[in-house]
Formats: structure tokens, C-alpha cells, sequence
């Protein structure tokens, strides 16, 4: 059976589009042969037509009006990648209206105006794809929409942030790199923005959490629901004694979903202390990966390249092709519907924590300390004690038992009033302990 030519309009030719542009140029045949689905790029829509791009796009296609493109009757689907909230938010909106199928890749747009967007494809009975929105290349978002549709999941744990992972890995790798070292061979791998503020301090993560707490749990979460906190307060000392302890620090993602007579939802990033030998602790460089927990499925996890023109085409590539398979046979994939979930501030949250002490070293010190943890019902698990000099100061590192964030906060703005107290310094969450 011929299938019909569907005409594709693309807004954004910069790493993702110009990758997926050429898949659609230079891969047609293979595409059309192996999906039965004839993909045409019909419109480029750029900032500027006179820059360069490693990607040969004939003259004609590239236009810098962007409105026409998106209602135009003649394009049948809608690729944005350009990034950003506006124009993004306003082009999608008016292509899903005229009826018109979208596939984005904007986490920034999904994790702060989703609500508006699943809506307005619910609405006009389109699909709207964004499998590239969250760990690019890794199949994250439809295991999760259609495989795991059923599935009571109880939580998801996510590296998704490559850079971070990127800095924490050649930090754990070679105890002389500090975070500054790392940062800066991110930097010059292309794997950091000369501006690094949105990986390194959890902004982006934060955004693709939100998304997760959609998408898993059609829970109405903006990125400005998320506890934050990013990486650039890590030490090479404190990736030494979690090694010692057996532990790598990654930055998670952790969306956690309590279903029961008082469901709640809690979303969260922060540096996190991982058990070594837990899968997520083998996910290096800059590959992100998800680890999945529910009832039925037990536990999965889904790694791969989570950016990167290709990768990231790649999983465009899918979803426009899903889109082009619904607008061929008259349907439409799954929508997300989002309801209010209570949402769990991190104060309410347990978890074991790991801590630095710094002390003045004499009898009774410890004494002293172990007794404020204990009036908070903070509960000690291991503690080490370094001599840090002939100045006689010594460190303690305490990993604790499950305690409350709040009683934990509570225990440290009581030690840091003790005068043998000489700085409370790291604090990192202990997940997945045992
Ligand atoms: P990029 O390299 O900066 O490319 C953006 C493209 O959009 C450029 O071609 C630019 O035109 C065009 N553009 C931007 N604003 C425009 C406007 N107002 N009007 C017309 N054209 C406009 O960005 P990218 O890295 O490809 O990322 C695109 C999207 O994918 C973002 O939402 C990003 O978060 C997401 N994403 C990226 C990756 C990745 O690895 N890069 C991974 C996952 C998701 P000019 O070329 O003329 O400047």
C-alpha cells in the first residue's frame, strides 16, 4: 500500500534539528523502507538564514517565519526544536490547533507550561511527543506512558543531567581533579555552556524531574516545585571518604509516589550518596540512566546517551515517525492528564544522611555532638574521626540511620551553636542504602 507523503516542518536547525534534518535527507530511503512512512522536510525555520551549518539544507526550505510555517495546510507535522519557553509555547499551541501533530524535544517548555500543552493536544486530538524532552536518546518517556502505563510505580532515581555526571565522574576517577578541573574539561568537551548555572546547580534536572512526576504519575509538577540543590560545593575530599565508605556521589532526581489513603507525590535533586555496587553507581561519563522501582515490575533501568545532536535526533526521529503512523491511520497516541498530588516538602522527607563535624579535639567532644544528634532523633550508623592537624582540630564523618530532613536541619543549626564546634561542613542524602 503507498502510504501518503506526510510534509514536516522543523523549527530549529542547531544540534538536534541539524542532526535530525540530515537523518531526514540523507536516511529517506532506509526510513521510508523500513517504517513504510514517506517523511518529507518541507520547512527549516532558523534565527538566521545566512549561518553556516554543517548540514546542507537546500536554500528553499529555510525561513526565518516561523507563524507561516506552523499554519501553513500544506506542512502535516511539527518539529519544534528551537528551545526556550516563547515563541516555542506560542508555535506549539497554534499548530496542535490547527490539528497539526507536534514533536518537541523543550524540557524548559514542557517542565514549565505542560499542563497548558497536554491540554491543547487532548483538545484538538493530536499527538504532542517528547521523548527527547527527558534523558534524549534513552526510550524513557513511552516505557513509561505505555509500558508501564499499569504499573504502581513507587519510585524513579535519575541521573539525567550529563554534565553533572560527567564532573562527578572524572572527580571520582582521579582524586587529584578538583570540581573547578572537571568543570573545565566539561567545558571544553562541549559537554558544558560557558554558563554551567543550569547543569551544575540541578536547574536542568530539576525540569526533567518535573516532567518525570508528569509523565509517571500525571501529577501536575512545574520546575519551581522542585527541591534544588546542584554540585558545585562537592569536594575531591568528599568524593575520597564516600569512597571509603563505599559510596559514589551522583546527582539524582528522585520522584517518589506514596498511592496510598494520602497519596502525595515528593520531587526532588540533590548530590546524593549511591551504594557502590547500585546500578546507578556504574553509570559514568556522560550517560544518564533511570532506575525504575514498582509493585509489579520490580526494578528496571534504562541507560544511554542522554544528549548530543544524534542521540537526541534519534529519539525525535521516533516520535515523529510514531506521530506520522497515528495521522496515517486517524488516531491519536496516549495524553497526559495531569491532577493536583499533594506535594511532600523536603522537610517532611527521611533519609540517611552522611555528615561532616569539624571539631575542637578534646575530651568530651564527641560526647557533646552524639548528644545534640540524639536529642533530634538523629541516629548514628558509623562515624570516623580524622585527626586534621597539629592544630588540634579533628573531623567526624557520621553516616546516619533513616532520620527526618527536618530533625537532621534541627541537629545542625543546634551544633553549629557549639562553641567545640568549629564548622558543620558536608551534607549529603544516603539513598538506597542497604
Ligand atoms: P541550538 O543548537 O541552540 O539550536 C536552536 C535552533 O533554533 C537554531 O537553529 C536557531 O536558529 C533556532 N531558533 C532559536 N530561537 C529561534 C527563534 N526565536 N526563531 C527562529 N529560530 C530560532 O539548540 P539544541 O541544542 O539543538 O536544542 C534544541 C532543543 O532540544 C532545546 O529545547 C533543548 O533543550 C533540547 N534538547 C537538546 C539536547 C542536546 O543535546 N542539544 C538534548 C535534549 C534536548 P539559528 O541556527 O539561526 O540560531
Amino acid at each position: 500500500m503507498e502510504t501518503r507523503r506526510l510534509r514536516v516542518g522543523l523549527l530549529g536547525c542547531g544540534n538536534v534539528g541539524g542532526s535530525l534534518a540530515r537523518l531526514l535527507v540523507e536516511d529517506a530511503e532506509r526510513i521510508t523502507t523500513k517504517t513504510g512512512q514517506h517523511l518529507e522536510l518541507a520547512a527549516v525555520v532558523v534565527r538566521s538564514r545566512a549561518r553556516q551549518r554543517e548540514v546542507a539544507i537546500d536554500d528553499s526550505l529555510l525561513t526565518t517565519d516561523a507563524q507561516a510555517v506552523v499554519s501553513d495546510p500544506d506542512i502535516d507535522i511539527v518539529v519544534e526544536v528551537m528551545g526556550g519557553i516563547e515563541p516555542a509555547r506560542g508555535l506549539i499551541l497554534a499548530a496542535l490547533k490547527s490539528a497539526k501533530p507536534v514533536v518537541t524535544a523543550n524540557k524548559e517548555l514542557l517542565a514549565n507550561c505542560g499542563s497548558e500543552l497536554f491540554e491543547a493536544a487532548a483538545t484538538a486530538g493530536v499527538d504532542l511527543l517528547f521523548e527527547a524532552a527527558v534523558a534524549g536518546a534513552i526510550p524513557l518517556i513511552r516505557p513509561l506512558r505505555e509500558s508501564l502505563a499499569g504499573e504502581r510505580i513507587r519510585r524513579l532515581t535519575g541521573i539525567v543531567n550529563g554534565t553533572t555526571n560527567f564532573i562527578l565522574s572524572r572527580m571520582a576517577d582521579d582524586a587529584s581533579v578538583s570540581y573547578q578541573d572537571a568543570l573545565a574539561e566539561a567545558q571544553s568537551l562541549g559537554y558544558a555552556e560557558r554558563d554551567p548555572t543550569a547543569d551544575v546547580e540541578g536547574f536542568d534536572a530539576a525540569a526533567k524531574a518535573a516532567i518525570l512526576a508528569n509523565v509517571a504519575f500525571g501529577a501536575r509538577v512545574v520546575a519551581g516545585d522542585v527541591y534544588r540543590e546542584g554540585i558545585s560545593a562537592i569536594t575531591a575530599a568528599d568524593i575520597a571518604v564516600a569512597r571509603r565508605l563505599g559510596f559514589v556521589i551522583k546527582l539524582l532526581a528522585l520522584v517518589d509516589h506514596d498511592d496510598g489513603p494520602d497519596p502525595s507525590i515528593a520531587v526532588r535533586v540533590h548530590p546524593a550518596m549511591v551504594r557502590a555496587d547500585h546500578p546507578l553507581a556504574s553509570v559514568r561519563d556522560s550517560f544518564n540512566a533511570v532506575f525504575i522501582e514498582g509493585a509489579a515490575v520490580g526494578e528496571l533501568m534504562l541507560l544511554g546517551r542522554g544528549a548530543g545532536g544524534m542521540p537526541t535526533a534519534s529519539a525525535v526521529l521516533g516520535d515523529l515517525l510514531d506521530a506520522a503512523h497515528n495521522l496515517t491511520t486517524g488516531s491519536a497516541g496516549r495524553t497526559v492528564t495531569l491532577r493536583q498530588v499533594p506535594l511532600r516538602p523536603i522537610d517532611e522527607l527521611t533519609s540517611p544522611f552522611y555528615l561532616t563535624v569539624s571539631v575542637i579535639d578534646r575530651p568530651g567532644v564527641l560526647h557533646s555532638v552524639s548528644g545534640v544528634l540524639g536529642r533530634h532523633r538523629v541516629s548514628v550508623r558509623s562515624m570516623e574521626q580524622e585527626r586534621t592537624g597539629p592544630d588540634g582540630r579533628a573531623r567526624l564523618v557520621f553516616v546516619t540511620h533513616e532520620a527526618l530532613e527536618r530533625d537532621v536541619q534541627g541537629c545542625l543549626h543546634e551544633l553549629r551553636g557549639l562553641d567545640v564546634v568549629q564548622q558543620v561542613g558536608r551534607v549529603i542524602r544516603v539513598v538506597d542504602p542497604e
